[in-house]
């Protein structure tokens, strides 16, 4: 395994012998005070199983009952993937496409490569494609980002519940839970470490 000597500080610059840490502490820059990098022992197997966890509620979010509206004595419950399919009967498919996107394809997309980087890395193997597929899944990320639409879907269930009685469902909570471990299994690693471990050298670039 191999290991950078030198590392630049991502707001100043400054160039910088990378040293040897303990567990739990970190490397500030001497130019700016900024934490370079952080020693986080497990931190790859801690992100490895928030990722697998991640995945397994993508899929209850996704296949369980999102919420179920109550008007005028009928209920009718729904999931993302039905409402996709509604937008795009209702002559919306761009909009219905990008939901799909968005919410279903991006996180999996996403949550599966960057659970596989992982995978390979624990387990020591650094095939030349990983290095990458990684740098794809940073461009990807920002689709993936699940919190931003937690957003539109706080202000459409107070919109909708001044018309309906609303439910939520399995799917809703799974859907909350995902944005909290998948969170998660980005903060638990240093992007560095990873980096650190690919096999190609021009492909390393600082987080
Ligand atoms: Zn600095």
């Amino acid at each position: 395994m191999t290991q950078q000597t030198e590392i630049e500080c991502c707001y100043c610059g400054l160039l910088q012998r990378r040293i040897g840490l303990l567990p739990g502490q970190s490397a500030r820059c001497v130019g700016c005070t900024l934490v370079l990098y952080r020693e986080k022992p497990g931190g790859i197997e801690r992100a490895l199983t928030l990722t697998v966890a991640s995945l397994l509620l993508l899929a209850i979010a996704n296949f369980s009952v999102f919420m179920t509206f109550e008007f005028a004595g009928r209920d009718q419950g729904n999931r993302i993937i039905s409402g996709v399919g509604n937008l795009i009967e209702l002559g919306y498919a761009p909009l219905g496409l990008l939901i799909f996107f968005a919410s279903v394809l991006a996180p999996l997309l996403h949550l599966s490569g960057f659970g596989w980087v992982l995978w390979q890395t624990h387990r020591g193997r650094a095939p030349s494609y990983l290095g990458p597929l990684y740098r794809h899944l940073e461009i990807l990320r920002p689709w993936a980002m699940l919190e931003v639409y937690l957003l539109g879907i706080f202000v459409a269930v107070i919109k909708l519940s001044q018309l309906a009685n609303i439910d939520l469902g399995a799917g809703f909570w799974a859907y909350l839970g995902l944005i909290v471990t998948s969170t998660a299994s980005y903060d638990a690693v240093d992007s560095r470490e990873i980096w650190n471990r690919l096999p190609i050298k021009e492909e390393r670039v600082p987080a």
